[in-house]
């Protein structure tokens, strides 16, 4: 993987930039992290370690995931099951109330925008087709998008059910893409980088602090004539588009 060591030459006008927005364009999974310490601490399990909770809560997320996708009310499923399934007794109102506004307090987020995306971006659409690809609930994405005030700066927003070869393979031909062009930029080796380079595109990989544990993957290797880049930030962005 290139890392830039030294400046390279600016592209051309007129590439597409497919933009991840979780941990990409703005602070998400903090917001999670957040939500599972205050109901591991909340639960306070008297046999398993906050590590081991946190075991069980992954392999529940995963497979409420599976069956009902991503979002908010996924999660929350996920902890009330992780709940139920780690404590013999029944879940009372009082505590069902308690595990669902762990939750909720991640909807009250006001978005936080990454370091350097406020002034970058605009400036990487007076040159390129910009379009956010992002997976999830389409409601809570686009409610995220509208209050971001970055929506003016999309060509078109995509929130897919998920991020594998074949959704990046169909939005190309969508958004009629070339190859050659068109780039992945994203947090997440698992849905952003590995997906994109296997449908043939070119990816930019910027790398978060707190990058949710089941979208962390080995970054694969391009393969002859792919680009795959790894930035240390998003302002970095402007002098390769
Ligand atoms: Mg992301």
């Amino acid at each position: 993987m290139d890392k830039l060591s030294q400046p390279l030459p600016r592209l051309d006008a007129g590439q597409t930039l497919l933009f991840d927005a979780d941990d990409t364009l703005w602070e998400n999974n903090i917001y999670f992290e957040k939500a599972i310490t205050s109901f591991i601490s909340y639960l306070d399990h008297r046999v398993y370690t906050p590590e081991e909770v946190r075991g069980h809560l992954n392999q529940v997320e995963h497979a409420t995931i599976t069956a009902q996708g991503y979002g908010l009310k996924s999660f929350r499923q996920s902890l009330i099951t992780c709940f139920e399934q780690l404590t013999a007794s029944p879940i009372s109102d009082e505590k069902h109330r308690r595990i669902v506004s762990f939750a909720e307090s991640i909807a009250d987020q006001e978005i936080e925008l990454l370091s350097g995306v406020r002034e970058t971006l605009p400036e990487l659409a007076s040159r390129q087709r910009c379009i956010m690809v992002t997976k999830g609930d389409i409601h809570e994405q686009t409610d995220k998008l509208a209050r971001s005030g970055l929506r003016g700066l999309f060509a078109a927003v995509e929130v897919l059910p998920e991020k594998h070869e074949d959704a990046y393979r169909s939005l190309s031909a969508h958004h009629a893409c070339d190859a050659a062009t068109t780039w992945m930029i994203g947090n997440s080796p698992k849905s952003d980088i590995n997906p994109a380079l296997a449908a043939g595109l070119h990816a930019v990989f910027i790398p978060h602090d707190f990058t949710w544990v089941l979208e962390h993957e080995v970054v694969n290797q391009p393969r002859p004539g792919q680009r795959l880049l790894e930035l240390g930030a998003f302002s970095e962005l402007r002098s390769i588009f």
